[in-house]
């Protein structure tokens, strides 16, 4: 699975730098979340290499930023045909590394193709535009510029989703990038650099694979001629980078963390909501920044509802992603088994009853079961932080006010799902819900052409739609005075 990325001794050698693979005589391991055992040694940047490859973004950027961004275009364009033809190795890299179900893994690089198609579309239509002055001899334009060199950090939960929603309308708007990608998962990132590579000029995009998250976090972010820095990661990490930029005062867009509440009203179809539920909880082991985590029912169909929610639950087929019919794999490592257990626990300790699952799976592998506990409060670690795993705590509901209310005191603000056929419950919802995303008896809010993004704790700046373009260009404001000819 990993032969085109390995040279010898089953070790990947090498950061990409300047259009070249840099050796370094360090390395970290990669395991598969589905045994425990080590898939690879990847080379560990040196603190130089971090430097070197923001030079080599610099230097590269005088070129890139010049094309038009048809001109620019014809080069990302190639990289579509590339991920068809790669997608399946590719995926199977994803689900070594990373434990999602294959299927998962592959709609994730389908959703990468859709991406770079939307972007280099919507590239086109962004235009430098002219205003009226108000004195005669003026002429006022404002110019859409690329910021300059950005810095990538992705996490491991959408490996190579996280880096094609960054990298590539960066590189559409005419900057130039250096990759971070997850400890947990570079191999994706380094079979992903691999592959794009061949299409882009030396010095465009550069890959710094790390497992000192510390030391090369402090130096993308307070780097000076790092212009922009775009995180997708967790919320404490995001302040430490917010901490670490002040002294450069770059640009950042942070993709945080998330607590999302699903609610379901008495009037919504029973059947749909349970399905929409189980996809929204239970795809990738609960490890989106969308995943439901906390769900609220209506009074008056909770028996009905959870009984019927349970018999479902109770099915989901949890294994190696590799295996056919698994709907659900392992957790990424250790650290998440022990956040979700620290969960329950103190959901079980102050009252929770736990309907089924709540237990790691004996196997091994860093699987835990599908699980749903009832009996909440809202002080609970589950109702109020982000549990990242296979846990649906469920809390009921009469008064609309109040829940809106309840929901809205949590330090997140990402995403929120409502499912009702009432308009006017969904609008009263909306209205009322404090989150950058709502979605309405739709348990897929991911549309390429739509801004994706969150308020409060989860973050700020989006990603997709025509707005994920605009992150990465800065606007100059033109006064023309008495020229002449
Ligand atoms: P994480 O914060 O541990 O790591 C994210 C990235 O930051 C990794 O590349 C990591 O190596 C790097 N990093 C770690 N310490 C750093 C530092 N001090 N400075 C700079 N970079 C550093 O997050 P994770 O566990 O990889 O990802 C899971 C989190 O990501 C969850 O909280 C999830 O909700 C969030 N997420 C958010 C979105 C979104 O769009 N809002 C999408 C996906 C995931």
């Amino acid at each position: 699975m990993i032969d085109s990325l390995v040279k010898v001794d089953n070790t990947i050698d090498g950061v990409f730098i300047n259009g070249s693979w840099v050796h370094t005589d360090e390395y970290f391991e990669v395991f598969n979340p589905a045994n425990e055992e080590v898939i690879a040694r990847v080379s560990r940047a040196k603190v130089d290499n971090v430097y070197e490859a923001i030079s080599a973004s610099k230097l590269a950027l005088g070129f890139w930023k010049k094309l038009k961004p048809f001109e620019r275009n014809k080069y990302i364009l190639g990289i579509i045909d590339t991920l068809e033809v790669n997608k399946k190795s590719l995926a199977e890299i994803i689900t070594l590394e990373q434990g999602k179900p294959l299927h998962e893994a592959i709609s994730e690089i389908e959703k990468c193709c859709d991406y770079i198609k939307w972007f280099t579309e919507e590239n086109l239509r962004i235009n430098d535009y002219s205003l009226y002055s108000t004195s005669p001899n003026t002429e006022i334009n404002v110019k859409y510029e690329p910021i300059g060199v950005v810095a990538a950090i992705t996490p491991w939960n959408l490996p190579v989703g996280s880096i094609i929603r960054k990298i590539i309308p960066a590189l559409c708007v005419g900057c130039t990038v250096i990759l971070k990608p997850s400890s947990q998962t570079p191999l994706s990132a380094i079979k992903l650099v691999q592959l794009v590579s061949d299409y882009l000029p030396n010095g465009i995009l550069n890959l710094i694979s790390t497992n000192q998250d510390e030391i090369v976090g402090e130096i993308l972010s307070s780097h000076e001629d790092i212009d922009l820095l775009t995180f997708t990661g967790s919320t404490e990490t995001g302040q430490k980078i917010i901490r670490n930029s002040s002294s450069s005062v770059k640009k950042l867009i942070l993709e945080l963390g998330g607590s999302a509440p699903f609610i379901v009203f008495k009037d919504c179809d029973i059947d749909k909501t349970i399905e929409s539920i189980i996809n929204a909880k239970f795809r990738n082991a609960g490890q989106t920044c969308i995943s439901v985590n906390r769900l609220y029912i209506e009074k008056g169909i909770e028996d009905t509802f959870i009984n019927k929610l349970v018999a479902k639950v109770k099915k989901i087929k949890v294994g190696d992603g590799f295996k056919s019919g698994v709907e659900m794999g392992p957790l990424i490592n250790q650290r998440a088994i022990n956040k979700v257990e620290e969960h329950v626990t103190d959901a079980v300790l102050k009252g929770a009853k736990v309907i089924t699952g709540g237990n790691r799976i004996k196997r091994k592998g860093f699987f835990y079961e599908p699980t749903i506990i009832t009996n909440v409060k809202l002080n609970m670690k589950v109702m109020q932080e982000e549990t990242f795993g296979p846990v649906l705590p469920i809390a009921y509901f009469e008064d609309h006010k109040q829940l809106i209310e309840d929901i809205n005191r949590n330090k997140y603000g990402l995403c929120a799902y409502i499912y009702t056929k009432s308009q006017k419950t969904a609008k009263k919802m909306v209205d009322g819900l404090d989150f950058g995303i709502i979605s309405v008896n739709n348990e897929r809010p991911t549309q390429v052409s739509v801004p994706f993004g969150g308020f409060k704790n989860s973050g700020f700046g989006k990603e997709s739609g025509r707005e994920g373009l605009l992150e990465f260009l800065r606007l100059k404001s033109v006064y023309f005075d008495d020229l002449h000819s």
